[in-house]
């Protein structure tokens, strides 16, 4: 494939745009090469400068779960954008997706609309210290809850339970209040509950990690976290920015049957417009201002183009739900075709899949957390990328990404795309 104009439009970009981009994971930096600028997008695909058309098998990082240009979600926002773009002012469309997403998902009576999974995440664990009246947070390694300090945070050395940034600009103080521990290791978290006994807020995780490849958590595990909660009075926040709307109507806690405090959503909860979200029960939510002491607001925040997007991709999610066993059903069918031909060309892999959010990594161990993650072996990955993306099938740029498949896709695309995978594998 030729890439000319992207690489043109990229090394304009660079001189205005630090890196080129708005986001780091568009610059490639794992795989190597020039990004790829988009002209245009329709259902399963993807169609950037240069003319070539590619199977998309990111979609916008999860948000277009019905694939691109969807054209519902399209005509509700066109609708909208003809009465005015932001009023900061209450509309009845913000009320009316907050009534559908709180019948969807499970364990909560209020939600708040923001613009960002990060600001989700950031404004639930602000509201989960003041509802505590505690400090610290538990996080995962591997675990990604957007770029606020809190979250940019990686294991302290030696014997600290605490977290030292891994960002220059987050501070040790704030790094201090935040504890790591190991995905699917409920040791780990209740060494840190135990060291830090009346301190700790919350628990933050992913209940599906999405963000080192795709990981399930193991049985039991999130029953386990749910205990430990109770037992020490600790806030547990399942982050379903990417498993919201997407793995079931209500989410994670449906498919896992358990119960968290606070939820964060994002990606499908705005139907490719820039929304986030956090709920909970009554007595949490009424903590938030204007209501309760904790602060959180948003000049955008519900701004109705966002919001009639959201609408409708709920609502069509919500009327037909079999379209998440379509989707489990497309991403299996995936899975068995390409772990087939990986096989069969003798490439040592490992492929981790939940509903419609799957993995392929390159080393034969389980992987189930972030250190049998990072052992991937990343020129495999890098080499897999680039030809698959040759043979016209878009992957995230980085093994450490999850794949989102689509309902858009179809079997003939499924069927081209193991092709192509078996390809690649010939040459790696
Ligand atoms: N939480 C999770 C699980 C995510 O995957 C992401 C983004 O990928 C975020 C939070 C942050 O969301 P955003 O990029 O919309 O700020």
């Amino acid at each position: 494939m030729i890439y000319k104009r992207s690489s043109a439009l990229f090394a304009e970009a660079e001189k205005v745009i630090p890196g080129g981009v708005n986001s780091p994971v568009r610059a490639f930096k794992g795989v190597g090469g020039t990004p790829i600028f988009v002209k245009e997008a329709k259902g399963a695909y993807l169609y950037d400068e240069d003319g070539n058309r590619l199977i998309d098998y990111i979609n916008s990082w999860g948000p277009m779960i019905l694939g691109h240009a969807h054209e519902p979600v399209v005509n509700a926002v066109i609708e909208k954008a003809k009465k005015g773009t932001s009023f900061g002012m209450p509309t009845e469309i913000e009320t009316q997706i907050a009534e559908l997403a709180v019948s969807m998902v499970p364990n909560i009576d209020k939600i708040r609309f923001v613009n960002s999974g990060t600001e989700a995440c950031m404004s639930a664990v602000r509201l989960a210290r003041g509802f505590t009246g505690k400090d610290k947070i538990i996080k995962f390694a591997g675990c990604y809850h957007g770029h606020s300090d809190s979250f940019l945070i990686q294991a302290g050395s030696g014997a600290s339970t605490f977290g030292t940034p891994n960002s220059p600009g987050v501070t040790a103080g704030t790094a201090q209040d935040t504890l790591m521990a190991n995905y699917n290791d409920i040791e780990s978290v209740k060494a840190l509950v135990e060291a830090n006994e009346n301190e700790v807020a919350c628990i933050i995780i992913e209940p599906v990690a999405g963000n080192m490849g795709c990981i399930p958590p193991k049985e039991g595990f999130l029953k386990a976290l749910r205990d430990l909660c109770d037992a020490h009075s600790i806030l547990l926040i399942f982050d379903e920015v990417m498993t919201g709307f997407r793995l079931a109507k209500g989410g994670a806690q449906e498919l896992f049957n358990i119960k968290a405090d606070i939820v964060c959503f994002g990606k499908v909860i705005g139907g490719g417009l820039p929304v986030g979200a956090f709920a909970a029960r009554n007595e949490i939510m009424n903590y938030l201002a204007p209501l309760g002491p904790v602060y959180q607001a948003g000049t955008l925040s519900g701004n109705p183009l966002a919001m009639a997007a959201g609408l409708s991709m709920l609502t069509e999610l919500n009327n037909q739900s079999e379209i998440f066993t379509s989707l489990a059903e497309k991403t299996a069918y995936l899975h068995k075709g390409i772990a087939k031909v990986l096989d069969d060309n003798k490439i040592v892999h490992t492929i981790n899949r939940v509903g419609s959010m799957i993995s392929v990594h390159f080393d034969g161990a389980e992987v189930v957390d972030f250190k049998t993650a990072a052992n991937g072996n990343n020129d495999t990955f890098k080499a897999f990328f680039h030809g698959l993306l040759n043979a016209g099938v878009y992957i995230a740029p980085s093994a450490f990404e999850t794949w989102f498949i689509t309902e858009a896709l179809s079997y003939d695309d499924l069927d081209f795309t193991i092709a192509a995978v078996d390809t690649v594998a010939k040459t790696l």
